[in-house]
């Protein structure tokens, strides 16, 4: 066989890859993981993925829930196994997602011998299983020097068909590590009535971590004395991974997560369908989960005829102005397909509005002239005209298509340039219906709403019907990333609780 024809025959075969989506945190998902989510053509998920997981994914790949739980089954252990078969027969690359680590309690050996049965190729790719999760975000180490020198995972039911219980917790906790519990909770009381009846004392410290690594995290500590009723109490269910042992007693020296700022918020952010935010980065240090609803989507769209009269032109311009992020993008972008040298640029001035316009310029190597304080057009154009000469000098404007002629006719009118505008992009509105993040939002609501455009809030109000909450969701509140965006929120009848005083994300967070 030649190489290309063995590349074909290996490329057709299907594989499956048994993923760990993790315990929950979307930032807890491994490279691999990621990877395998965007590239494959079918994902097959449970019920305790984190749905964000699945915006990783391609917009033409299959998605299918297949999430069982405790004690009900959506869909049989069988019927799985034969779906994973049928599309690997198909030659396609499937993804069974798995919540937390596909080898620990995940029946992810059961699939693999399945598969392994049946002659399907399959690759396995690890993932934080819950215990770890909890154990992290928790502060609760499962092993320290002089306290505990072993951990044990253990299931609080063996065979989730039949809820049966034949474990014998009392050698583990007698052992004297950690004993971390899965799918403990519905059992519960009689796990505890077996440590107490085998002596295990009813001081021994019990730590109750419920949604591990999600925003609503809850952690309950207690003893093996008292943990049934304060767990009744807290009404705390599953899913919830079980620490016992001396162990839990450091979470009040190492506590760190509740102590994030904005721990426990939900901040949803619309944002370009393609471009991922850094206010997306911020939020989520500051410990918020975060929504990111795609509402616009960018294309690029020069006229290639124009793209090169201003190529053959180039040395002509004296200044050269960037009103966004995007204009910088799609501009080095057309211009490093034509030139190999940002020499060719000649020695043009530079202008632009906006932080993030400005690092987009920096991180091309180039250091901005001219830059207004007030991130609007009108400043850009009152800056430029204060420290140039234009009378007869060639302007670069590069734009999109939603920028308004009130900078080209200002450098014009009242500075005497010879403006050329050339528009690179075009900003259209996205319906994000397919969106995890969006149908999160609408389903629960968020605290907080956040705009970081007038183009987005623009495409949400066009788009209002859509994101009406269901009932019982938590109103957000509005926040906008400065006075400019504001205006045009209070313009659509919206009120604006948070606002920047200059737009920058840093600043608005
Ligand atoms: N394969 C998974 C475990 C699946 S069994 C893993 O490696 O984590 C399901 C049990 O896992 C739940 O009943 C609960 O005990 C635990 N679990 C899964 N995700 C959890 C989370 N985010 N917080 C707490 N417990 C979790």
């Amino acid at each position: 066989m030649t190489y290309q024809k063995i590349k074909m025959a290996s490329e057709d075969k299907g594989i499956v890859y048994l993923v760990g989506a993790g315990p929950g945190d979307t930032d807890l998902l491994t490279l691999r993981a990621r990877d395998k989510i965007a590239s494959c053509d079918v994902i097959l998920y449970d019920n305790l993925v984190h749905r964000n997981i699945l915006d990783f994914a391609d917009k033409k790949t299959e998605i299918i829930y297949v999430g069982k739980e405790a004690g009900y089954h959506t869909t049989k252990q069988e019927v799985i196994q034969e779906i994973l078969a049928k599309k690997a027969k198909l030659g396609l690359k499937v993804v069974r997602l798995k919540g937390g680590d596909p080898f620990i309690f995940g029946r992810g050996g059961e699939e693999a011998l399945f598969l392994k049965d049946k002659g399907i190729s399959f690759e396995i790719i690890p993932a934080v299983t819950a215990a770890i999760g909890a154990s992290a975000y928790a502060g609760i180490p499962l092993t320290q020097r002089g306290i505990s020198s072993s951990v044990c995972f253990l299931t609080g039911h063996q065979d989730p068909d039949t809820k049966s219980f034949d474990l014998d917790f009392v050698p583990f906790a007698k052992a004297g590590g950690t004993l971390c519990i899965y799918m403990g909770m519905l059992s519960l009381d009689r796990i505890i009535e077996q440590l107490k009846q085998g002596g295990v004392s009813a001081s021994t410290p019990v730590a109750i971590v419920q949604w591990a690594t999600h925003s609503q995290q809850i952690t309950l500590i207690s003893n093996i004395g008292s943990v049934i009723q304060e767990v009744t109490e807290a009404q705390l269910r599953a899913p919830s991974i079980i620490i016992i042992g001396k162990v839990v007693n450091l979470r009040s020296s190492l506590k760190w997560i509740e102590k994030k700022p904005l721990w426990g918020k939900r901040i949803a952010i619309t944002r370009n369908q393609s471009k991922s935010h850094r206010l997306y980065t911020v939020l989520k240090e500051l410990g918020a989960e975060v929504l990111e609803i795609p509402t616009i989507t960018i294309n690029s769209s020069p006229s290639m005829s124009l793209l090169n009269d201003i190529w053959n032109e180039l040395a002509r311009y004296e200044l050269i102005v960037f009103t966004s992020y995007n204009g910088v993008k799609y501009f080095f972008h057309h211009f490093y397909e034509r030139f190999t040298d940002l020499r060719c640029l000649g020695p043009m001035r530079v202008a632009c509005i906006g932080e993030s316009t400005e690092k987009a310029l920096n991180e091309q190597h180039i250091e901005v002239d001219i830059l207004p304080e007030k991130s609007n057009v009108e400043a850009l154009g009152d800056a430029i005209l204060k420290n140039s000469n234009l009378e007869n000098t060639m302007v670069l404007l590069i734009q999109g298509n939603q920028n308004d002629p009130v900078l080209a006719h200002k450098l014009e009118q009242d500075g005497g340039a010879i403006v050329d505008s050339m528009q690179l992009y075009e900003t259209h509105d996205f319906a994000p219906t397919k969106s995890e993040s969006f149908k999160s939002f609408v389903q629960k609501g968020a605290d907080c709403l956040i705009f970081t455009s007038s183009s987005a809030v623009e495409s949400f109000a066009r788009k209002a019907s859509l994101f009406s909450l269901n009932a019982g969701a938590s109103k957000p509140v509005i926040a906008s990333l400065g006075p400019k965006t504001s205006e045009t929120i209070k313009k659509r009848g919206l009120s604006v609780t948070i606002e920047s005083s200059i737009p920058s994300i840093d600043n608005l967070a």
